[in-house]
């Protein structure tokens, strides 16, 4: 048998564990049950699992692109963001060509980059845990195929402002793809963060990048979608998209959580979220915690080379947290009770 030798170097994707009980604060889930509507749309999918999906998720496609008003030849359906991301890559790059991010950022991206052929080129966040865009800016070569933005950014929450994206964005060339990975978008209340829905009409290299896990609380029915300002991307990342690859449950469950009624119960559960994301950071900082703003469900404690004993320590109490060795530990803002159990372990360890 013979691998490709890049198999070798490549670095793991490590999922947040589940630990039997103990609490899970390690994978930016929400701790909300799905809502009895969309389990009745789970459900009554299940009974049609004979069929094989609609592979253009065309009813989802068309629900989404009325709520953003946007035609739905932009609208791309995928089995979670991820899955964009990397279909995005392969749509994109060839081997040799650069794929640009932040770094730190959302661990996949080296990994699919690395899968594709392509290089990644990374960029140091700045001191405060911030995408350097002028940095990334200046890195851009002839090479570079697709860049990633992050924002908020994981892991550290943090997010960039509407003049920096907008600067940024100007000075990137059209024919370089740009993905706004707007995973934990819902969870913005920072004004000065663009949506990036908005900036679709400016710059026609753009795609943002949206998922049913985080907010709309459907991490393991795998459900996401991207919005490009050229259909031709969408077209693209439908040609590098396997077959089949959102299933009909996941269709359903999507569509039902966009029902209005669903969506307000959802997005109100988001505003617990964030209203415990502020008590809980103000709570860190206190402790003498160095605590980035956020505008994610998740706060990131850059303990460097402590990284690992805190996390161990706070697992020792009964709370995973998802350690970056070297780097930092991310917790996952979560119930009252729940975060409750890790500002103690918190206090503990300070
Ligand atoms: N982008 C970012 C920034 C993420 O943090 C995640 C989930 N960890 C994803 C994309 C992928 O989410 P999903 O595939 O569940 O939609």
């Amino acid at each position: 048998m013979t691998l490709r030798p890049t198999l070798s170097t490549l670095p793991a994707y490590v999922p947040g564990r589940s630990v039997p009980g103990a609490i899970k604060l390690a994978s930016n889930e929400v701790p909300y049950p799905p809502l009895p509507s969309v389990v009745d749309a789970i459900t009554a999918a299940a009974a049609g699992m004979n069929r094989y999906p609609d592979t253009f998720s065309g009813a989802l496609s068309e629900a989404l692109a009325a709520k953003y008003g946007v035609d739905v030849a932009r609208v791309r359906v995928g089995c979670g963001s991820v899955s964009l991301c990397t279909q995005l890559v392969q749509a994109v790059a060839d081997a040799d060509d650069e794929v640009m991010y932040a770094w730190r950022s959302f661990e996949a991206y080296p990994i699919l980059t690395a899968i594709s052929g392509a290089s990644s080129v990374q960029v140091p966040l700045t001191d405060g845990y911030v995408h350097d865009l002028d940095a990334m800016a200046e890195r851009i070569t002839g090479k570079t195929r697709l860049v990633f933005v992050c924002n908020p950014n994981n892991p550290t929450g943090t997010a960039v402002s509407r003049d920096a994206l907008v600067r940024f964005l100007r000075a990137v060339p059209h024919d370089v793809v740009v993905a706004l990975d707007e995973a934990y978008r819902e969870f913005v209340r920072d004004d000065s963060v663009p949506d990036g829905l908005t900036l679709l009409d400016e710059f026609p290299n753009v795609v943002v990048l949206r998922t049913f896990s985080k907010a709309y609380g459907l991490a393991g029915l795998r459900v996401g979608y991207a919005i490009a300002a050229d259909p031709a991307i969408a077209a693209a990342m439908a040609q590098t998209q396997v077959p089949f690859a959102v299933t009909t449950v996941a269709q359903a469950a999507a569509l039902a959580s966009l029902q209005p009624a669903a969506e307000a119960e959802l997005l109100e559960r988001v505003g617990r979220i964030v209203g415990e994301r502020t008590r809980v950071r103000d709570v860190l900082v206190g402790l003498g915690y160095d605590v980035p703003p956020t505008q994610a469900n998740f706060v990131w404690l850059p303990l460097g080379d402590a990284a690992t004993r805190w996390a161990q320590g706070a697992e020792a109490q009964g709370l995973v947290t998802r350690a970056f060795a070297g780097s930092g530990v991310r917790v996952t803002i979560s119930s009252v009770e729940e975060n409750d159990a890790l500002l103690r372990a918190a206090e503990s360890l300070a």
